[in-house]
């Protein structure tokens, strides 16, 4: 099991290893670029055949890593990611700096001034790896530039002059050889020193932040677990203030006045407001109390037919046209029904709510193009519209328009937000078009194509 602060890293390390390799595309132009200039406008005798077989093995190098990289994402397991994770961090770096090495080596051992490259490499070990690793591979740089500088100084490596940039060979003269030794060693090792502190204390800080996150969001869970009690509790009890008002109407326990009706018929009416007020505070408030919502495969055409057929009555009172258009391709959807009911019965019943009498309202459903593996909903209606700077607090709770609340009196503002949290659960999307006195169009992609999942059940 890993803890939190290494989940926080291991999503810090998948990031960085995607940056690495994209980097080192960059250095393979420059470095050909860099080679081809020596060559051609400065004139430098070099062994070029090795400095553009170093460039070569640098990109092929590349496409093994992207390769592998590819690979390790497949990886299920988080305890074994996170250990090929960074070995092939540390072999990513080690190699580089092994490349930089042979490339320094054929072109002027340490006389070359491209030896501060090193420092490149240095500063992404401290910020990829652990503390340990980032010293180690520190260590390794200074081990390789000695061994390529006193295999060149003895004359057991050839070593290449740079005349016509340095005119007195300077990689085989023991005071230079010293002093370059002393400042490379000394240069690697502060830096990273202070990289590893940085990236330390960025860290920590990432993970006390994300911390303090993880609380907030679980003391919102609570609260919305207490008021989710509180809303089924009042649910109940409402539910029989209701029946005995019903049964008192139909006259079961004698005679009612005319007068005592009308006050009975009100607090019924009132009663029915408050059922439906409890009832979209309970669903709300049940869904944000869930971490994670429970998927089933169901068939979403089915569902949609359903709905629809719920508002026959309705439709037929406001003498209003449906428009379905479903793509028939799709019929399986891995997500928590219920809610999607939920969120679908909200704007369908918006979309008929607040469309005047003879006009029409249309749901459509098809594979997002934008977005492969996601459906596209469209529930559209003729109706009165949202003025402009109401549509992103249309979402907020007990929000409503002022042209809604003239149209249609009775309404709660919770609807939408139930819709705003089914998608976030399924991590979807939802945007609104809308002009008053023309119509509005909710618009929303979900990625729960059953198929995707593998139709988990
Ligand atoms: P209830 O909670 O009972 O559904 P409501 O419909 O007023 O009440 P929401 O569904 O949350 O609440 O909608 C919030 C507001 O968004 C509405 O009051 C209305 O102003 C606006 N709205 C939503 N859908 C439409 C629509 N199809 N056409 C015009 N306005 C809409
Ligand atoms: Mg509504």
């Amino acid at each position: 099991m890993l803890t939190f602060k290494t989940t926080i890293i291991e999503k810090e390390i998948k990031q960085r290893i995607h940056w690495f390799i994209e980097l080192r595309w960059i250095a393979v132009c420059m470095l050909f670029m860099v080679i081809t200039c020596v060559r051609y406008f400065a004139k430098l005798e070099l062994p070029y055949v090795y400095l553009y077989l170093g460039n070569g093995i640098l990109l092929l190098s590349n496409m093994v890593f992207i390769a592998y990289n590819r690979h390790l994402n497949a990886e299920i397991d988080e305890n074994k990611w996170y250990q090929k994770a960074n070995i092939f961090a540390n072999v990513q770096i080690s190699l580089d700096l092994f490349i930089l090495t042979y490339l320094l080596h054929f072109s002027g051992g340490i006389e070359n001034p491209f030896i501060f490259y090193f420092i490149f490499h240095i500063i992404i070990a401290g910020i990829l790896l652990t503390n340990l690793a980032a010293f180690s591979q520190a260590t390794f740089a200074v081990v390789l530039l000695v061994v390529c500088a006193v295999g060149e100084y003895s004359g057991i490596l050839n070593h290449y002059h740079l005349f016509g940039f340095l005119n007195q060979g300077l990689g085989t003269n023991p005071v230079y050889f010293t002093a370059i030794f002393v400042v490379f060693l000394s240069t690697m090792y502060i830096t990273v020193y202070m990289v590893t502190s940085i990236v330390n204390k960025v860290r920590e800080k990432e993970v006390a932040l994300s911390e303090a996150n993880e609380k907030i969001a679980e003391q919102d869970r609570l609260k919305s677990r207490y008021v989710a009690t509180v809303s089924h509790d009042l649910q109940a009890s409402l539910a029989a203030v209701q029946s005995c008002l019903t049964v008192v109407l139909e006259g079961l326990t004698g005679a009612v006045s005319e007068k005592s009706r009308e006050m009975i018929l009100r607090a019924e009416r009132k009663t029915t407001h408050l059922i439906n007020f409890v009832k979209e505070l309970l669903d709300l408030s049940r869904i944000r109390a869930a971490k994670e919502l429970e998927k089933n495969t169901f068939n979403i055409i089915e569902l949609i037919q359903e709905i629809v057929g719920g508002f026959e009555d309705v439709v037929q009172e406001k003498h209003l046209k449906i428009a379905v258009d479903i793509n028939d391709a799709i019929s399986l959807a891995w997500a928590n029904k219920d809610a999607i009911d939920k969120l679908l019965v909200n704007l369908v019943s918006n979309a008929i709510k607040y469309t005047p009498w003879g006009g029409t309202v249309g749901i459509s459903l098809k594979n997002s193009t934008d977005n492969p593996g996601q459906l596209l909903f469209e529930i559209w209606d003729t109706g009165i519209g949202i003025p402009a700077e109401d549509k992103k607090k249309i979402f907020n709770e007990f929000y409503r328009s002022k042209n809604a609340e003239q149209f249609e009196k009775e309404g709660t503002g919770l609807g939408l937000s139930i819709v705003e949290e089914v998608i976030k659960a399924h991590r979807g999307a939802i945007w609104v078009d809308s002009e008053v006195g023309k119509g509005s169009r909710f618009i929303f992609t979900l990625p729960i194509v059953a198929a995707l999942e593998g139709i988990q059940s």
